[in-house]
């Protein structure tokens, strides 16, 4: 999880860090640190809590070093707090590191150094990666320019999880180490400086030239030059890519929280996802090389990720059942990587990550391919370790998404597999090409009912201040709009710390109507034509109970016993999610403004999931 940031050249790095760790910060904030070479030593300054905690210390801008590192914490291992915060020392003080992942080995690597005579001043699993430094560079006998490379390659052999790691070390002051398995890490390329960044946008006001470093890879970076190597210490040359997106983009733009930028921003996300995909028409996807006969062959997709982007999925398959006629599974990818899935040569699985980097998801695309099956990756972020990995690769162009709380990446994705379903279904002719067409037709003219359902957020708004005061609240759906308010009671509970279950509609007198009370607040989302008759009913059953309604919708429905009604345009069911989310991610936002909550970084939660 948490943020990492480096800096090498000429100019003083502590701004330059801090600055990047404020960009980083949607990905750990209990704690943060910095360290910097300063007259021949490392000094390391940290403080819990924010960002803003360690820039307020005093002497931190007294810091001269033009060389440095600086971590944000998501603490996995040790209580958030000060002596838990990176960077870390070795007990001789000659090497600093700060780490993203997790050291799953580090209790045996631990006892071992504690034999050896080495003290630990945290509890957290980092801290043996400075001191296994410190333990073979003093091995090694040789005195030549690679011997603190060999320090790290050693180091890294040792260790068993998932980690991006920085160093500095007092006995090569010009020069930085950086090494990831698992973790997500980028160097930028200047001119006579370097930068690393644990993702593109906190540092792309710097540069916009990058190098991305795959598993096991060490980098080793001066001020005008970096050289990187493989895990046995070969040089490998890397090509250098340039990236578009304007650092702008990562800024608020005059708004008063991402998530509020990242919500309005849809339109544009998905007419670039789609514009890119669906042409005049026709759709074609670079990349994809799927002929009739195999996906004729294929015995089931499974659509495997986690959280939100595990919803997109749940929508999704709508598309792909009806459209293809092949069995879709969607899958938790904790769930999927751990419990043997039936998966073979047949088998197509799609995988979906906004960062690219979270953890389970990969872990369960290289389950599937060690089992034969064909992978492909949906992610946001180009370069990023899933589309690394996979056989095949596409993306959203979403931009940077900064809110913890995901947005614009889940109405994306849902626009790119519905594209990806009918893109499937053209080669596989098993339904009527019209279906298809008109199904296109109605996807580009969900940005522009999106704009028009974000002209009018007052009547959200003022539902939200009757109801943000409430411990509980339910959401109902049927069919895509039960797989939406799943993902509308997600937002509700990751912003607004208001418990909320979701339930398909027609579940709700098989247990949860027990928990209907007087007052308790119902999201009911009807965008289904053919459904929304037996919908009505199920609500009426919760309105009689006592219970305050918002009832999201698309249809022209009586207004009977309803608190609030909010009118949606209409389109294809298979993509009504996409509209009817806009509302709820509206309504937890308000909600969690009401509050007085920090919107963009909630509680516990970080952007990208890194970690298992
Ligand atoms: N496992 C390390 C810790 O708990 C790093 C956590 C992170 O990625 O922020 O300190």
């Amino acid at each position: 999880m948490c943020g990492i940031v480096g800096y090498i050249g000429n100019k003083k790095a502590m701004p330059i860090l801090v600055n990047g760790l404020l960009r980083l910060e949607y990905r750990g904030y209990d704690s943060a640190g910095i360290a910097t070479i300063e007259d021949d030593k490392i000094v390391v300054m940290k403080n819990k809590g924010r960002v803003n905690n360690l820039s307020n210390l005093s002497g931190i801008d007294k810091l001269v070093g033009t060389i440095g590192i600086a971590h944000t914490r998501w603490a996995t291992h040790g209580k958030p707090s000060k002596e838990n915060s990176h960077p870390h020392l070795d007990n001789s003080k000659s090497f600093a590191v700060v780490h993203n992942g997790i050291i799953e080995n580090y209790h045996e690597l631990k006892n071992f150094l504690i034999e050896k005579g080495y003290e630990f001043l945290s509890t957290t699993d980092t801290e043996v990666i400075p001191n296994l430094l410190h333990y073979y560079f003093n091995q090694d006998s040789k005195n030549d320019e690679k011997k603190l490379l060999r320090a790290v390659k050693n180091t890294c052999k040792d260790l068993k999880g998932s980690y991006a790691i920085e160093i500095l070390s007092t006995y090569n002051k010009d020069k930085m180490i950086v090494v990831r398995k698992d973790s997500p890490l980028v160097i930028g390329k200047g001119l006579e400086e370097n930068y690393i960044s644990s993702d593109i946008p906190a540092i792309l006001s710097y540069t916009k030239d990058f190098y991305l470093i795959d598993d096991n890879e060490i980098a080793e970076l001066s001020r005008d030059k970096i050289k990187f190597y493989d895990s046995e210490l070969n040089e490998i040359i890397k090509p250098v890519k340039s990236i578009e997106w304007g650092a702008l983009s990562a800024e608020k733009d005059g708004y008063e929280d991402f998530m509020l930028k990242e919500i309005h921003e849809q339109p544009r996300a998905i007419r670039e996802t789609v514009g890119a995909k669906l042409d005049n028409g026709k759709i074609e996807i670079e990349g994809l090389e799927f002929s009739k006969e195999y996906l004729e062959n294929l015995n089931k997709i499974y659509i495997v990720a986690c959280g939100t982007a595990m919803h997109a999925g749940l929508v999704a398959k709508a598309t792909f059942e009806k459209f293809c006629k092949i069995p879709v599974e969607v899958d938790i990818a904790s769930e999927f990587r751990y419990r043997d899935p039936l998966i073979d040569e047949r088998t197509l699985c799609i995988y979906i990550s906004q960062s690219g980097e979270t953890a389970d998801t990969i872990a369960a695309l290289k389950l599937a391919k060690s089992k034969g099956a064909k992978t492909l990756a949906i992610s946001n972020v180009i370069g990023s370790s899933i589309t690394r990995e996979a056989d095949y690769s596409i993306y959203t162009h979403a931009g940077p998404e900064i809110a913890v709380a995901s947005t614009k990446a889940y109405t994306s994705q849902v626009a790119l597999l519905v594209i990806l379903g009918m893109y499937f279904a053209e080669k596989l002719e098993k339904v009527d090409k019209s279906e298809i067409n008109n199904l296109k037709s109605d996807i580009l003219k969900i940005p522009t009912q999106i704009e028009e359902i974000l002209k009018n957020t007052k009547q959200i708004q003022e539902f939200a201040r009757k109801v943000y005061k409430e411990k509980d609240m339910f959401f109902l759906g049927r069919g895509t709009d039960y797989a939406v308010s799943l993902e509308g009671s997600l937002k509700l509970k990751e912003i607004s710390y208001i418990h909320s279950e979701s339930y398909a509609s027609g579940e709700l007198k098989h247990g949860p109507i027990a928990l209907i009370e007087n007052g308790v607040t119902v999201v009911a989302i009807m965008t289904n034509p053919s459904l929304v008759e037996k919908s009505i009913s199920n609500i009426q059953e919760v309105v009689t109970r006592g219970a305050k309604v918002l009832a999201i919708t698309s249809e022209d429905i009586k207004n009977d016993g309803l608190n609030e009604v909010i009118k949606l345009p209409k389109t294809n069911p298979l993509i009504s999610p996409i509209l009817s989310v806009i509302p709820m991610q509206l309504f937890a936002y308000y909600i969690s403004k009401e509050k007085g909550l920090d919107v963009d970084k909630p509680r516990n939660l970080a952007k990208s999931v890194t970690v298992e």
